[in-house]
């Protein structure tokens, strides 16, 4: 990591090679001038260090923790252009608002950033201890993860390239931008039908694209109609688009329609499999499971952001990203008076 060449990898991989020479701290890689190969007992592991665990680490290093920032560099919304919907950051993009993050969580000295996998997690005497891809490994009292999720790409050409740019995730993140457009929505039955309802706030040239025989009722179907809303049965082939902005959505027939953006929510894993073989309950969807305070059902360890909760924005991914750093800092203070 001190390397020159290693720094160079980390900028290409997290998309910062602009904003990173703006950086006027470095990134840091000694822990009290000891090597970062030394096992030192930290206060707390973070491990994702994207929106939320850049948060959950300010509110430790505010709290004079000593705390290890552990990121592979893939944030889910790494392809989209611009971030909207967070206050005083509407309209940035998503490095940009990550590289300023970064910049001033690191004026806290105790907080350090290690690029890198977490591969491994396990229990120790004195708490948690985390392996990294490079067979480096971290100990500390607690863990934070804050890792993310994955989403799962369809089998249709090109989608994956117009992923977070016109293949969208979410209204409130990208829908105003493609208000009153030619829009289409990739789902079927309840599901479908749910998305058809709430995406006609932003354009009335609406069609839902079932990609196989509809599973809608009759009553669905009517009411869609009513509202001018279209559904199409056909197999989706492919999206044809330039650099990810899709023009027209092609079927297995061979026919085409002009598309403009298509809301196509996705299936996901989490990020990272290491809470669960910690033992941290998922909830039935998916997420890892925590209370208000972000704690898992594993004691001493934490979580937050997309990894815990459909309300997937970096807003709140901040802010239960501050959350867990506060909490989990006010317990050491406290357990440790
Ligand atoms: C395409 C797209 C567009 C979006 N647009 C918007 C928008 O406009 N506005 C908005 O508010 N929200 C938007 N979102 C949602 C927003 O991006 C997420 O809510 C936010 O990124 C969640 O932050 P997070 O820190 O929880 O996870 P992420 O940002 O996904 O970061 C997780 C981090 O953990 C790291 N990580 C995972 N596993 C490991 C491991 N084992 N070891 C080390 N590091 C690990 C990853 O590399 C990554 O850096 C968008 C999401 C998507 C998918």
């Amino acid at each position: 990591m001190n390397s020159p060449s290693s720094r160079r990898q980390f900028i290409k991989k997290s998309g910062l090679a602009l904003t990173a020479f703006a950086l006027p701290i470095p990134f840091q890689t000694t822990l009290n001038g000891t090597d970062m190969n030394t096992t030192k007992l930290m206060d707390t592991i973070v491990i994702g260090g994207s929106y939320s665990g850049l948060a959950a680490a300010m509110a430790l290093g505010r709290a004079l923790k000593q705390v290890i920032v552990i990121d592979s560099g893939k944030p889910c919304n790494a392809q989209t252009s611009f971030s909207h919907n967070f206050l005083t950051q509407d309209g940035k993009k998503p490095s940009e608002i990550a590289a300023l993050g970064r910049q001033q969580v690191l004026q806290y000295p105790t907080v350090k950033l290690v690029n890198g996998l977490a591969i491994q997690g396990k229990k120790t005497k004195k708490g948690f201890e985390i392996t990294l891809e490079t067979g480096e490994t971290f100990e500390a009292l607690q863990l934070i993860f804050a890792t993310g999720i994955k989403d799962n790409m369809p089998n249709i050409e090109g989608f994956a390239d117009c992923w977070g740019i016109s293949a969208i995730h979410c209204p409130y993140c990208h829908g105003y931008e493609v208000r009153h457009t030619k829009t289409g929505i990739l789902g079927n039955g309840e599901f479908g039908f749910e998305w058809a309802k709430m995406i006609a706030n932003w354009t009335s040239d609406l069609t839902l694209y079932t990609n196989g025989k509809s599973t809608l009722t009759d009553e669905q179907q009517a009411k869609l109609k009513a509202h001018h809303i279209g559904i199409v049965e056909t197999e989706i082939l492919k999206l044809n688009h330039v650099k990810g902005h899709m023009e027209q959505i092609v079927f297995t027939d061979g026919t085409q329609a002009p598309l403009t953006a298509l809301y196509a929510p996705r299936p996901f894993v989490q990020h990272c499999p290491i809470p669960e073989s910690l033992g941290c309950e998922l909830t039935e969807d998916g997420y890892i499971k925590v209370n208000a305070a972000q704690e898992t059902s594993v004691v001493g360890v934490y979580a937050s952001g997309d990894n815990t909760t459909r309300m997937r924005t970096v807003a709140n991914a901040v802010a239960t990203g501050t959350a867990a750093g506060m909490s989990a800092s006010k317990k050491l203070i406290l357990e440790q008076f």
